[in-house]
Order: C-alpha cells, then sequence, then structure tokens
C-alpha cells in the first residue's frame, strides 16, 4: 500500500517516554499511527540506545518498510546536545553523556539522520503546520517537569552561537533564590514548571494548609499532581484557583522578559501545565501587558495544537527539509 514514494521516520526521545512514527513527504502522519514505549531512563546508555532503536524497528515492520523507502530520520531528544554534530553532551536521565546519537542510527539505518532538541522542534512544528502556522518569529516554551523553549526566527531555527538558545526556563528571575540543577539561582523553571506546583503544594499540606487538593490526594505527598490540582480548581477550591492565578502572573512576566528581547509574532505554549489554562489564562495576559513594553494583542499569546505529536512533527520537518 505504501510503495510508491519516499517517507520519513520520526522519532521522539522523552524523559518518560519514546515514541516513533512515519510521515509522508507532505507532512501527513501515516495512518494516524504513534508507538510509543516506556523510556529505559536510568538503565545505561546502551539500554536507551537499544530502546530507542525498538521503537524505529517497530515502524518500520508495522508498515513492512524496505530500506529504500526510507527517506530519513529526524529524532528530538532532551540537551543539551550538538545538533551539528549529532551528539548528545548531557542527559542524565539516558546516562548518556557526549553520545554519538546520530552516527550511531545512521550506522543502524543506512539512511539521513538529523537531531534536535525537543524547544527547538515544538518551535519548529508549531509554526510549520500548529498554532503559529504561517508565522514568521515564533516562540515556543513547554511548562512540564522543567520549562524547555525554542524559537523560530524568519521561518528558520534560531540555535545561537553554540547551540544553546532557547533555555527560557533559566532565566534567572532571583538572584538569592533557591540553587538551580543548571548552576544558576532562582531559575524562572523553579518557580513556574509542574515540579515548582507540586513542591508548593507538598509543602502547603505538610505546614496544614487545608485545599480539596490534598483530600483529593489522600493525605499522600506522592500522589500530589497537577491532576489533582486541576480536579480541585474545577471544584472552585480556592486554593487552587489561586495557585493557578499565581501561575499565570508568573508565566505573564516570564513571557514578557520574551517578548521585550525578541518582538516575536506569537508564543506557543505547551506541555502539561497548560492543561489548566483555563484557571490561568486572563492572570497570564495581566501579567504579560504589565511587564512587557511591545504591543500585546489577545492573539500573541497561543497554545500548542499538536500537544503530545509536537515533537514528531517537529522531527519530521527537521529531516525533510534537511534533504
Ligand atoms: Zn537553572
Amino acid at each position: 500500500m505504501y510503495t510508491n514514494s519516499r517517507y520519513y521516520l520520526a522519532l521522539d526521545i522523552g524523559g518518560t517516554k519514546t515514541s516513533g512514527a512515519l510521515f509522508t513527504a507532505d507532512a501527513v502522519l501515516v495512518d494516524d499511527y504513534v508507538y510509543t514505549v516506556e523510556s529505559q531512563t536510568f538503565k545505561g546508555e546502551e539500554a536507551v540506545y537499544h530502546n530507542s532503536k525498538g521503537v524505529l524497528d517497530h515502524v518500520i515492520r508495522h508498515f513492512a518498510l524496505k530500506r529504500e523507502e526510507i527517506a530519513g530520520i529526524g529524532v528530538g531528544s532532551p540537551g543539551p546536545l550538538d545538533s551539528k554534530r549529532g551528539v548528545i553532551i548531557h542527559a542524565p536521565l539516558m546516562r548518556w553523556r557526549n553520545f554519538p546519537l546520530v552516527e550511531r542510527l545512521k550506522a543502524d539505518f543506512e539512511t539521513a539522520v538529523m537531531l534536535d532538541n525537543d524547544g527547538n522542534l515544538g518551535a519548529l512544528a508549531e509554526q510549520r503546520c500548529g498554532a503559529a502556522r504561517g508565522l514568521e518569529n515564533v516562540l515556543y516554551m513547554t511548562v512540564s517537569t522543567g520549562c524547555g523553549g525554542g524559537f523560530v526566527l524568519n521561518g528558520r531555527i534560531y540555535r545561537g552561537h553554540g547551540g544553546g538558545a532557547g533555555e527560557v526556563g533559566h532565566m534567572s528571575l532571583d538572584p538569592d533564590g533557591p540553587p538551580c540543577p543548571c548552576g544558576s539561582r532562582g531559575c524562572f523553571e523553579l518557580y513556574a514548571s509542574g515540579t515548582a506546583m507540586n513542591r508548593m503544594m507538598r509543602e502547603d499540606m505538610k505546614r496544614g494548609v487545608e485545599s480539596r487538593v490534598f483530600e483529593l490526594a489522600e493525605g499522600e505527598p506522592e500522589r500530589i499532581s497537577g491532576k489533582v490540582l486541576h480536579q480541585a480548581a474545577l471544584l472552585g477550591d480556592w486554593y487552587a484557583l489561586d495557585l493557578l492565578r499565581g501561575e499565570g502572573r508568573l508565566l505573564g512576566r516570564g513571557i514578557a522578559n520574551l517578548f521585550n528581547l525578541l518582538d516575536p509574532d506569537v508564543i506557543v505554549l505547551g506541555g502539561g501545565v497548560t492543561k489548566s489554562r483555563a484557571f490561568f489564562h486572563d492572570e497570564l495576559m495581566d501579567s504579560l501587558k504589565k511587564y512587557c513594553i511591545q504591543q500585546i494583542s489577545g492573539d500573541s499569546v497561543r497554545y500548542s495544537v499538536l500537544n503530545d505529536r509536537v515533537i514528531l512533527y517537529g522531527a519530521f520537518y527537521l529531516v525533510s527539509e534537511s534533504i
């Protein structure tokens, strides 16, 4: 059935899950089929590699693809990484340090392979076919475990001097703030990420604050999550609503810094925390307008439409446009 043209494989290696999919040259995700497995994090660099390779093998078998039908493979991975050399510089979860991911995949699949980080691919995908389609200058930010980002400027991924552009989570907001694993202090993601919100909720539970959040979590710190926070907000719980409004103000302030610096057409927000946007979007916009010197319209902030598939689409565009 799929024998008359060439295809692109896309691989999304994430901190918890690894997914693969097949795309036609004109950006159709074939059969809407995405194969997903758990990432073998902490199991060692070879185990993670074989797990990732196995996802591609599975997709190839699923579609009974012949080697010559595969025009290339696009890969998204957490960084820092060197997309030019195709090397993962350091991914602690994967136990990858200076891991030559592109060289390994090229040897195993005998095809072109392109690699970039999640933030850049998210920006690329939303700009090419998602919430910012057709715009020239697009920022992308995910708010989940951490806060990652990427920039498409003048229609191209902006990687910066050493490939490190887009580290929006590490804008330092408070020089006296808590230390960040990156070596700095008071970084944006220490306050605004899903992880940060979970930590705040756990501290408040310990302090005896009353909220439906803690009832829904049945008093178990490990059951506190963005999901129970969202549920409590739906029930009108003051604590949950207050926490999410605070999140909106923080995001607005962070985004204002980015707008003041780059004056993009739009920013696209993705990641698990944005599922609760109904409870923080107004505060986000108020705060953005307050701290931003640029003209902000209601359309300046958009939300991802590609969601869980954003990295796969980005990986597809990365490799197909390079060939
Ligand atoms: Zn940091």
